[in-house]
């Protein structure tokens, strides 16, 4: 009998996220993000569960982007992260991958192949991560023209620095930006939300926003967790309690003996650690649940367990299952309990920990 530490995705809550973010788009086409791994719920059920809705998907890179052939489905595949070689560029003309190009070096490369993919192009409007400056917009479309490899131009990215802040004045200035850069090319499509620019009243959303996290019901809002924003969680990351016992006052649990019972404290063992991805900085007090009760961690998480604190629930025993982040304790809370955010916690469980789907 394997351990039953588990993760399971509800494919259902999935789509009706999905939804969700339809409903939010404000008339633009959505494409579904399923980058790393489909956000730690597995790429090729997620895309296969999103096929019939979404007309398009995005990954991070090449690898990702086989994947999503891999399950058997056709739709275009958007590479937020362009590509690293030239015979990508190749790949991605024979597969239906859609570069998102955003340096001359790939530029380049295009320049120098016969088979040329449908792309798009980054523009850098504040991130300073990746991406043409506007400035050099004019200059990179000229050049295009002047080879005659702009025909497979779809339109242009950008990427929001905080959009998650609503008091944040950047996402304003980053779209205003955007639509200067972009408005003397008008026959090209638009792309800037990524998932908290749905929760953004106001925004601008144009031809195609990119929501990734809200599809797996975490928040992209800081201070808001998914729930409240109306998105439903798809992950349940449950594990057994395996043991339990009564700690006498004035003993601790565990490494470092960092938690000291204050009174006789009935406690359990749950089989999951850091090494399934469970956050070791989750400390003492950080959420959990068992049987719909609400419980907390006490003392480290090790690589392979975490103990909680049972008092509040009284009737558990060996065998019954802890929920760790779900619909009773949502992965938000955890994450801040952690210091952290949903995306990593999500993307961060390990391939020791196998996905059931519903
Ligand atoms: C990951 C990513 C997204 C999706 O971001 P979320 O915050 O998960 O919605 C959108 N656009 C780009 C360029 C990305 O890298």
């Amino acid at each position: 009998m394997p351990r039953s530490t588990v993760a399971r995705i509800d494919l259902d809550a999935l789509r009706r996220n999905f939804q969700t973010a339809r409903s939010r788009a404000g008339g633009a086409q959505v494409m579904a993000v399923v980058k790393a791994d489909g956000y730690g719920h597995g790429i090729g059920p997620v895309a296969s569960a999103l096929d019939s809705l979404a007309p398009k998907f995005a990954v991070a890179c090449l690898e990702e982007a086989r994947a999503i052939r891999e399950a058997g489905l056709v739709k275009p595949v958007v590479l937020l992260q362009g590509v690293h070689a030239k015979a990508d560029i190749d790949e991605c003309a024979r597969h239906g991958f859609e570069p998102v190009f955003h340096s001359f070096q790939q530029l380049a490369w295009l320049e120098q192949l016969e088979a040329r993919p449908v792309f798009w192009l980054k523009v850098n409007t504040g991130m300073n991560r990746l991406g043409f400056h506007p400035d050099e917009l004019n200059g990179v479309m000229g050049r295009l023209q002047t080879l005659g490899v702009d025909q497979g131009l779809l339109g242009f990215v950008t990427h929001f620095a905080c959009a998650d802040d609503p008091e944040s004045a950047m996402t304003a200035q980053q779209t205003s930006v955007f639509e200067r850069a972009t408005s003397a090319f008008p026959g090209l499509v638009k792309s800037v939300a990524n998932s908290a620019a749905h929760f953004r009243p106001g925004q601008p959303m144009f031809d195609w926003s990119r929501p990734g996290i809200m599809l797996y019901g975490g928040s992209p809002m800081v201070g808001t967790t998914g729930r409240e924003l109306g998105l439903e969680p798809v992950m349940s990351l449950e594990a057994p309690l395996i043991s339990t016992r009564l700690v006498p006052a004035g003993e601790s649990v565990g490494y470092g003996a960092s938690w000291l019972a204050d009174r006789d404290t009935r406690m359990g063992m749950v089989a999951i650690g850091y090494g399934d991805g469970y956050p070791r900085h989750a400390g003492t007090n950080t959420p959990a649940a068992i049987n719909g009760q609400r419980i907390r961690l006490i003392g480290r998480v090790s690589m392979d367990m975490l103990a909680v604190d049972l008092t509040n629930a009284p009737d558990a025993k060996e065998g019954d299952s802890v929920e760790l982040w779900g619909r009773t304790v949502g992965v938000d809370e955890v994450a801040a309990c952690a210091g952290t955010i949903s995306y990593e916690l999500m993307t961060g469980i390990t391939g020791r920990v196998p996905r059931q789907y519903r």
